[in-house]
């Protein structure tokens, strides 16, 4: 389908571009239309006359180069595409293109030795590219694959080449790079300090978020705005301090907030009201303390509760009533200590749970079965510790996980010496629910206690949290068009 470089995306999907004075013809004045044109049509990517962004491509007619020539994605100021309008065809100006938006060559795929059979011809230019990201199969017939080409020979039977631009996989591909990926910055608070929780959710369709202190039980409510801010407080309470884990979740039709204290196992269930506001408690339990993670899933159309204890790795999977209420405990498990981070995902319809420990970076990804309980693993991961928040996220069918470390809470050494200091993560979920590349990566200055993805009026947006001091931060995803 298509092959990426990581990170390096243009922001919102825009590219800020220039023509450069020399050598513009009718000709390439025409080409360069047609294929921006081309462009926005078949991937949403939009290009905007450069005014003042620092980020930009200037698009340069040289007569005579005999082929084209771009830099591989965003890569920070100006940037070139030069192009020769008497050699090139117009779909071989969308091949630069497409190296500019952070396609790389077919031919440098890892599996691209059973596609392709390299000559002696073949310099450098064709060594494979571990780093990069496959998204799909092998396209032949991509806008990144050569027609012909003395570097390498295509396996007979293995390949079809031909076609002309940017191909259906191509396509795909670019979507779904494009359209989960971190945009600009809508917004900036500078909230107080202490917010431990705080999640999304909707009810009668209308956009609401919760925000919650552990420390001396603060909740404020506010409504989302139609442009994904955060809106009026509609409601606040005061309440008694040491809740750490709530979440939304909706039986039948009815919405509900679950309450946990981790302290003394402490667990309140309440009704929404209409009005988005917390309702009357319908239930509350006494549990036993150390329940440090919880959520709710739904499977085969069956609603469920997952709990885990960090400390000795003990798991409930509860049954939920159609009340709402914290059904029979289905099944338990004893494993070993030190999981932080537990959530339910689906692709393609499977649904999958994923765990993570910060202390030393262990992920395994389990099937969950139809009946509620967690199933084989699928697979498991050695990755960096510290590793304190991760979220799944599905744009149009694209499913991704987005990572936050926390540098401070995991002081350093943590990175070996010459390792990028990364803080953040958005990483690839493949259609069999394992984990794929990390698609773009980030080097922040500060760490993020708290991250959830939402989407309000159908645009898509990011929320990120700091406890330590109250600073917010809200980001587009994905493609601005
Ligand atoms: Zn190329």
């Amino acid at each position: 389908m298509a092959f990426f470089i990581q990170s390096h995306r243009w922001i919102d999907g825009i590219v800020p571009y220039r023509v450069g004075e020399s050598g513009v013809t009718d000709t390439a004045k025409e080409m360069i239309k047609w294929v921006i044109k081309y462009w926005y049509r078949n991937t949403g990517i939009r290009f905007r006359l450069r005014k003042s962004e620092s980020d930009y491509v200037k698009i340069v007619v040289e007569h005579g180069l005999g082929g084209g020539r771009s830099a591989i994605g965003r890569r920070g100021g100006m940037q070139k595409i030069r192009i020769d309008p008497d050699y090139n065809p117009p779909w071989a100006l969308s091949h630069e293109f497409a190296h500019m938006v952070g396609m790389l060559h077919e031919h440098n795929r890892p599996d691209r030795n059973k596609f392709v059979k390299l000559t002696s011809k073949a310099d450098d230019s064709y060594a494979i590219d571990s780093s990069g990201i496959m998204v799909g199969p092998y396209d032949c017939r991509s806008n990144m694959a050569y027609l012909g080409d003395l570097g390498f020979t295509y396996i007979p039977g293995a390949c079809d080449p031909g076609g002309h631009g940017l191909s259906t996989g191509d396509r795909k591909g670019i979507k779904y790079i494009y359209a989960g990926a971190l945009g600009s910055r809508i917004a900036t608070y500078d909230w107080t300090d202490g917010w431990t929780t705080a999640f999304f959710y909707e009810v009668a369709g209308k956009p609401f978020m919760f925000f919650l202190k552990a420390k001396d039980g603060t909740v404020h409510i506010h409504r989302v705005n139609a442009d994904g801010k955060v809106g009026d407080k509609i409601d606040e309470y005061d309440w008694k301090s040491g809740w750490t884990t709530a979440f939304f979740y909706e039986v039948a039709g009815n919405p509900f907030m679950f309450f946990l204290k981790a302290k003394d196992g402490t667990v309140h269930i309440h009704r929404l009201n209409a009005d988005g506001k917390v309702g009357d408690k319908i239930d509350e339990y006494d549990w036993t303390n150390g329940w440090t993670t919880a959520f709710f899933y739904e499977v085969a159309g069956k609603p469920f509760m997952f709990f885990l204890k960090a400390k000795d790795g003990t798991v409930h999977i509860h049954r939920v009533n159609s009340d709402g209420k914290v059904g029979d405990k289905i099944d338990e498990y004893d494993w070993k200590s030190g999981w932080t981070t537990a959530f339910f995902y689906e692709v393609a319809g499977n649904p999958f749970m994923f765990f993570l420990k910060a202390k030393d970076g262990t992920v395994h990804i389990h099937r969950v079965n139809s009946d509620g309980k967690v199933g084989d693993k699928v697979d498991g991961y050695d990755w960096t510790k510290g590793w304190t928040r991760a979220f799944f996220y599905e744009i149009q069918g694209n499913p991704y996980i987005f990572l936050l470390k926390d540098l401070e809470g995991f002081p350093p050494p943590i990175f070996f010496p010459g390792e990028p200091r990364i803080n953040a993560a958005r990483i690839q979920v493949l259609p069999d629910g394992t984990i794929g590349s990390d698609l773009e990566r980030y080097d922040w200055d500060i760490s993020w206690t708290t991250a959830f993805f939402y989407q309000v009026a159908g645009k898509r947006f990011m929320f990120f949290l700091r406890a330590p001091d109250g600073i917010v931060h809200i980001r587009r995803v994905g493609l601005s068009a």
